[in-house]
């Protein structure tokens, strides 16, 4: 369990004509958000996320949210809705669909063609697309859905509005209220007002952003500032962004073209994000503009801007291995510009920091959040959230999308608006709403679900606590071999380090220790091969943490003459 709630049991029966809210992931944390409704034995998920792994996870490509609590019940489910196309939304849906693959999936045109692209990464072959747009309705069994433009950090998003016997819900998804962006398209808030007018029972808000004071800075307000930095290099320009902020993208295109440069976008999920966004329209590419990686190298310097992924530090990335002078066709150079147009996402600080710190090493100037306007939230501030609390009026309100802090801050906002109830509820936390009322109920079991490589759900916890132990304090082996009928060690003990620099020959002192020990418990009669192995690993255990105070990983083996 990561969010233990000791005081709850399991949720008793939904009573009839009750809704009920079962978080699977997303909620006391930022990433793998999924959420179930409940409502007349059918189920309703809103989105399917992954969560980036850091580095107290080694090893780890993904985190899943946790399907147990619905895998006995998946013919239940009347569709999956995609609020927008961030992989902390779509990124677990193929997962999904490995353990039923006809789950109808809902979302708008630029989400499905994204989660379409990933779909086929994994050969699942989905037919089940129902595309929809804002201002559509649809109902999926119990559940009438409608759907409502909101502004976010990708083209396309959509809240959602739950109509049930239950009553009306309203799930803003990830959302701001820029009231000027590239494409035009704000936040619904006259749609806000009418499902408010309607009476909104429970109303989900994105946390993300709730500590932040005011308003959430307008995508324009980059312009002049990626101008300047245009302005200002002499050299190559290389800036990492999401590979889905196609109007981030949109604006650096824009901006190379007046600073007649040309552009090449390099890391795989760049270019084909980008060229989806392209042939639905999404993205305006100027003709002339874009070359192929390889040809943009032959320009001279001052002609050359690439358009990277791995703004969060991720080591694999184009980045992470531009930084380190390892990719394949891009050598940095000193004078170089480099600009992280990007947020920082919590965990992946130390990784983006590395990032940033290999770069300047070779000369290269960094233009990163930090000193300069370069990027935006996609997430709204408070104040927004406050305009949305007194427009909506609903009468209960669940915070979603955030880490604890966030999601409280969230609710004190709802509250001072005059909100009478606000729910906070954390992964498998159940939260019903009966006669208008939300309330929490119980909890379900859930946990992180890593998938490392190929194998999903494998490892485990307690293996990731030997990972980080093996990566941080090394490992220890020793071998002691008994013999029994005489009663004492007859060989050993040999023993074997690895990692923190130890030498076999630091352990000669410990030696005779671990033999007196064995023959100790010998001598009393306890031949027992586990007990004898504990032994052994208590004696030396204390002895490296008392002399070298480290904690590694120790495996005794005691076998049988
Ligand atoms: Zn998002
Ligand atoms: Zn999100």
């Amino acid at each position: 369990m990561s969010h233990p709630h000791p005081e709850l049991g399991a949720p008793p029966e939904l009573p009839s004509g009750g809704l009920r809210v079962i978080p699977l992931g997303g909620l006391g944390e930022v990433g793998r958000n999924m959420t179930v409704f409940e409502y007349d034995g059918r189920l309703l998920i809103v989105d399917c996320g992954v969560l980036f792994p850091d580095e107290s996870h080694p090893g780890v490509d993904l985190i899943l949210p946790d399907f147990a609590a619905i895998r006995d019940r998946l013919d239940a489910v009347e569709a999956l809705v995609l609020t927008h196309g961030h992989e902390d939304h779509i990124g677990a849906t193929p997962y999904l669909l490995r353990e039923r693959g006809d789950i109808p999936l809902v979302g708008s045109e630029l989400t499905l063609a994204l989660l379409n692209g990933k779909l086929r990464e994994h050969r699942l072959k989905q037919t089940a697309f129902h595309k929809v747009k804002e201002g559509d309705r649809i109902s999926f069994g119990p559940f009438d859905l409608e759907f409502v433009a909101v502004n976010h950090s990708i083209p396309d998003a959509l809240a959602v509005a739950i109509r049930t016997g239950a009553g009306l819900v309203l799930h803003t998804g990830d959302f701001k209220m820029d009231q000027l962006p590239l494409d035009g398209r704000i936040t619904d808030l006259r749609a806000f007002a009418r499902l408010g007018e309607e009476g909104v029972d429970l109303f989900l808000t994105d946390s993300t952003n709730a500590e932040v004071p005011g308003f959430t800075t307008s995508e324009k307000n980059i312009t002049p500032v990626l101008d300047q930095v245009f302005r200002e290099a002499d050299q190559r320009i290389i800036v990492a962004c999401f590979a889905s902020h196609v109007h981030r993208v949109q604006q650096i295109l824009d901006t190379a073209v007046a600073h007649d440069r040309r552009v090449a976008f390099v890391g795989r999920s760049m270019v084909r994000n980008m060229g989806v966004a392209r042939d639905l329209g999404y993205l305006t590419i100027p003709p002339g503009v874009m070359v192929d990686a390889k040809e943009l190298a032959e320009l001279p310097p001052e002609r050359q801007v690439l358009i990277s992924t791995g703004s969060q530090g991720e080591p694999m990335s184009a980045l992470a291995r531009i930084a380190n002078r390892s990719h394949h066709f891009v050598n940095l150079e000193a004078g170089d510009m480099v600009v992280l147009a990007s947020s920082l996402i919590p965990g992946n600080e130390n990784a983006v920091y590395r990032v940033i710190n290999g770069l300047s090493r070779w000369g290269a100037r960094v233009v990163h959040k930090g000193n300069a306007l370069v990027h935006v939230s996609g997430h709204a501030s408070a104040g927004e959230l406050l305009y949305c609390y007194n427009i909506v009026r609903p009468r209960n309100v669940l915070p979603v999308h955030g880490e604890t802090r966030h999601m409280l801050a969230n609710g004190a906002l709802a509250k001072q608006t005059g909100v009478e109830n606000v729910v906070y509820a954390e992964d498998g936390v159940v939260v019903d709403l009966v006669d208008g009322v939300a309330s929490v109920t119980g909890k379900v079991a859930v946990g992180y679900v890593f998938v490392d490589g190929q194998s999903i759900g494998d490892v485990t916890e307690s293996e990731l606590k030997d990972r980080r132990i093996l990566g941080e304090e090394g490992f220890i082996s020793v071998i002691v071999v008994v013999d029994s009928v005489a009663g004492k060690v007859s060989a050993g003990p040999e023993i074997h380090a690895r990692g923190h620099a130890w030498a076999d020959s630091d352990f000669e002192s410990i030696k005779q220790p671990i033999i007196d020990a064995v023959n100790a418990m010998l001598s009393d009669g306890n031949d027992d091969t586990y007990q004898l192995q504990q032994t052994v690993r208590r004696t030396i255990g204390r002895w490296v943490s008392g002399t070298h105070k480290r904690r590694p990983m120790i495996i005794p083996v005691v076998v049988e003459a």
